[in-house]
């Protein structure tokens, strides 16, 4: 019988994206790269790592490797809490797609040692793990194991946070090197910054993190939020309600920029802020609103997968088998594009 063939469904684009898993996910997080992954998930093929073997270059303890599989668990509970959809998009352990430490090697001979040690956001990352002195060859090789993470399933785009965009450039360029020597095997991928490049922490000293103790977590409970706004950091010259304060630059308006959508509320309280006519207690107390109104959604959606435990770990390990499908046709035009010798079968 004659069938013809079904219409080629032209083949989406990729994203590869992820996170440490530290622990919780917060707002920084969330305006940073998720809400980019969210907006994406129909238009792009989507690998989401949890990206575990990174976590080893600044802890490689076996006491942090044991806290692994509680991070593990949180963060996907937060992702799909955040509407990560595991029907469309693949949720992965990197340390389960061995293809991972196989392409890093290669990669290892296409980057300079000094090329590494020019990216500032390394140093830092060796300063606040006290390893400046005595920097692992891992860490330094961090943006080389996540090239291998971006280009296994050949992704297109990246979506991160702006302290990631030095690491992506090294991807574009072993890409490139990987492809003037051995022939086009990579796409060169672009990176996406969110919205907010790099949300400040409640503190206004620092950028979101959670280890800084200024995040607020999208598992936070209304309770939580409200307290931490509360304490939230503002403009340190205004003592009085009557004093005109500073807008720009100031954490709880950069909050309600990102987070309440009534941007009629969020105008009139500039205004008067910036006249000395609000307290900060009406605009905290508004923010914590907007905050909690943006994460109700969310805790629901939590609610229900922490009810349903099994089902974090079918979908790791379905994202996992899916992702390796796709490291194992990439590792095959790899070997085959390089030309390294193979063993002959014996017959
Ligand atoms: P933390 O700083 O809380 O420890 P992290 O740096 O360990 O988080 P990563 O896994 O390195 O988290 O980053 C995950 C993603 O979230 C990256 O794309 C990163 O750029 C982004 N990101 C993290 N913190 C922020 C922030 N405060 N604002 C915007 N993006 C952020
Ligand atoms: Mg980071």
């Amino acid at each position: 019988m004659e069938s013809s063939a079904p219409a080629q469904p032209t083949a989406k684009k990729r994203i590869l994206t992820g996170d440490r898993p530290t622990g919780k996910l917060h707002l920084g997080h969330y305006v940073g790269s998720m809400e980019n992954r969210l907006r994406l998930q129909d238009e792009y093929e989507c690998f989401f790592i949890i990206a575990d073997l990174h976590t080893l270059t600044t802890k490689p303890e076996r006491e942090f490797i044991a806290a692994l599989g509680d991070n593990i668990h949180e963060m996907v509970l937060d992702y799909l809490a955040a509407g990560i959809d595991p029907q469309k998009s693949a949720i992965f352990l990197q340390s389960g797609v061995i293809e991972t430490y196989e392409l890093n090697l290669l990669f290892e001979m296409l980057v300079t040692v000094a090329r590494l040690e020019r990216i500032p956001s390394l140093k830092d990352m060796a300063r606040a793990a006290n390893l400046e002195e005595s920097m692992p060859y891992g860490l330094l090789g961090y943006p080389v194991l996540q090239a291998a993470d971006i280009l296994l399933p050949r992704a297109h785009l990246v979506p991160v946070g702006k302290d990631n965009e030095s690491h992506i450039e090294v991807t574009r360029e072993i890409a490139r090197r990987f492809n003037n020597l051995y022939g086009e095997v990579f796409p060169i991928p672009d990176v996406l910054i969110g919205d907010v490049p790099s949300l400040i922490g409640t503190d206004g000293q620092a950028k979101m993190s959670k280890s800084l103790n200024n995040a607020i977590f999208l598992s936070d409970d209304e309770n939580a939020v409200n307290q931490k706004v509360r304490g939230m950091f503002t403009d340190p010259n205004r003592v009085r309600a009557d004093i005109p304060g500073r807008v720009e630059g100031n954490p709880v308006f950069i909050y309600h920029d990102a987070f309440n959508p009534n941007t009629a509320e969020v105008d009139d309280l500039k205004e008067r802020y910036l006249k000395g006519a609000v307290g900060d207690v009406e605009v905290k107390r508004k923010l914590a609103t907007a905050i909690n109104n943006f994460l109700a959604p969310i805790r629901e959606k939590r609610a229900y997968y922490e009810a349903h435990p099994g089902m974090v770990d079918d979908i790791i390990a379905d994202g996992t088998a899916r992702a390796r499908v796709e490291a194992a046709k990439t590792m095959a035009l790899v070997r085959d594009a390089m030309g390294m010798y193979r063993i002959p079968e014996r017959v």
